[in-house]
Order: structure tokens, then sequence, then C-alpha cells
């Protein structure tokens, strides 16, 4: 990560470490204020503001964070080979994680909170055909516990009846959606209905001219590192190619 930064830092990129709290991206000067109180004025803008993993808000979740409880299925699954894996969700990403943890679980639960799921029906039906994935639904995890270990159990609670009960885990993976961080653009680059920038085509450009996007903040479907880097650098080049036909004008 430093050795990106001093990349970046020598082809003349200026850092400045505050959060953005407002932007005016109408007319060719675009503002951007900080909490710092700057406001900066630019022609060009790229936004990476990426997306942020919805908790559970649960005792032992920040505890036990990075220790057994998990929110990336394909980065930490191999840690739990041979030991009972939870996910906690009921959407698609939730039963592609319980799909793909079965390859290192002892068993994966998946632990839902209504009986019905969000996710669609093709993905529903092979998470229930593979039968090293069991359900327990209208259920909701109140507790995480563990010890210097990690992660050994869950407290959970059932939501139709209130019985309490307490399984077996080492390995937590939430899955119960992401927030993409695009809330301070108030409605001045169009998103699409989860809240994501949309970007034209295959490119980076966003609603607004001269106003680009890259990364998780317009991608709910691969969030990976190497993609948002990438798409990154292909904003760049749009950014480039934009504030160069200003120039030509
Ligand atoms: C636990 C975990 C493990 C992962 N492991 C892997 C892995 O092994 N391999 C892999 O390829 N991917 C992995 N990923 C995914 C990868 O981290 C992301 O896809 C990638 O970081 C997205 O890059 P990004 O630049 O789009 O967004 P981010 O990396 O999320 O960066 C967004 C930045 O914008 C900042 N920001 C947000 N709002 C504001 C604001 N208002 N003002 C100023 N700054 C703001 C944030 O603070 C953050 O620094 C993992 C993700 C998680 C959550």
């Amino acid at each position: 990560m430093n050795q990106m930064r001093e990349q970046a830092e020598h082809f003349g990129a200026q850092i400045e470490y505050d959060d953005v709290v407002s932007v005016d991206l109408s007319g060719d000067i675009k503002r951007i204020t900080t909490d710092g109180g700057e406001e900066y004025q630019t022609r060009a803008v790229v936004i990476t503001t990426g997306s942020q993993y919805r908790k559970l808000e649960i005792p032992g979740e920040r505890e036990f964070s990075g220790r057994g409880v998990s929110y990336c299925a394909t980065c930490d699954g191999f840690f739990f080979k041979n030991k009972p894996i939870v996910v906690v969700g009921g959407g698609d990403s939730a039963m592609s994680d319980a799909d793909f943890l079965t390859r290192f679980g002892s068993s994966v639960t998946l632990i839902h909170r209504r009986q019905g799921f969000r996710a669609s029906k093709i993905m529903v039906d092979r998470a229930k055909a593979n039968d090293k994935i069991s359900f327990l639904l209208d259920s909701v995890v109140t507790r995480i516990n563990g010890d210097g270990s990690g992660v050994t159990s869950l407290d959970v609670r059932n939501t139709a009846t209130g019985q309490q009960s307490n399984i077996p885990a080492n390995g937590v993976f939430v899955a119960i959606g992401f927030t993409p961080q695009t809330a301070f653009f108030n409605g001045q680059v169009d998103l699409d209905q989860d809240g994501y920038i949309l970007v034209k085509g295959g490119s980076t450009k966003t609603s607004v001219p001269g106003v680009f996007a890259a990364g998780d903040v317009t991608d709910k479907i691969y969030r990976q590192a190497i993609s948002a880097a990438g798409m990154g650098c292909r904003a760049a080049l749009d950014a480039q190619e934009y504030l160069t036909s200003l120039d030509n004008r």
C-alpha cells in the first residue's frame, strides 16, 4: 500500500487525509468540501469511496472480527478447514458464500431471520441441494462467543418462538449486504436502486460530465481489490481524456 502511495506521489499526486462531507458537481468547476473545512475546486473528479459491509451490531462481533468473524468468504474461507462454519444472511451473497464455504467447513449452517429468502430461486435451490448446508430459519444471532483462539459458538434466538439456543461455530461469515458510500453526493450523480454509482457502458463516466467513478462504489458483483485498482486506472485515463478535450475546446 505504501509503495502504491509513493508511486502516486512520485507522479505528482498530493494526498490529503480528510472526509469529504459535501460536493457541488454542477458546472465545469466542481467543488469538494471536507470535514476539515477545506474547499477544493477541480475540473475532473474520480469517485472511489467504496462500499461498507453491513454489520450485525451484536456483542462479540467487533471483538472477534478477523478472529472468526469475517465479511469475505473468498478471502477467509480457507482458514476454517474442517471447522464448523455459520453464514448469516438470506440474499444471493449468503447462498453463494454458503455453497463456496462447503469446500472448507466440516459443516455450514445458514442462519436467516425469516423463512423466505431475498436470494434468487436458482441460488436457493443450489444451496438446498448441497447436503453440507443446513438451514436455521426464523433465527437471529444475538451473541458471538469465543476465547483466545477465536470464535467458539453463537447464541441464537428463534424469532417465532423466542427460544434461545447455542450452536458451535469457529467461522462466522456475515453476508447481510453492503452500503455504497454515496450518501454525500446528494442525488447529484445517477445511482442504481441500491445506491451504487451508475457508469456508462464499459467506461468510468458517470451521469455528470467530468465526474468518473471506479471500484466498489460502482461494483456490487465482484468487489475485489484487483478489479477496483484496474478500474481506477481506467478512470484516470477517462479523466485525462476529458481534461484534454477541455483544453482543445
Ligand atoms: C474483510 C475484507 C477482506 C478482503 N480481502 C480481499 C482479498 O483478499 N482480495 C481482494 O481482491 N479483495 C479483497 N477484499 C475486497 C477489497 O478490499 C475491495 O474490493 C477494494 O478495497 C475496493 O477498493 P475501492 O478503492 O473501490 O474501495 P475501498 O478500498 O473501500 O476504499 C474506499 C476509501 O474511500 C474512503 N472514503 C469513503 N467515503 C469517504 C468520504 N466521504 N471522504 C473521504 N474518503 C472516503 C474510505 O475511507 C476508503 O479509504 C476484501 C474486502 C473485505 C471487506
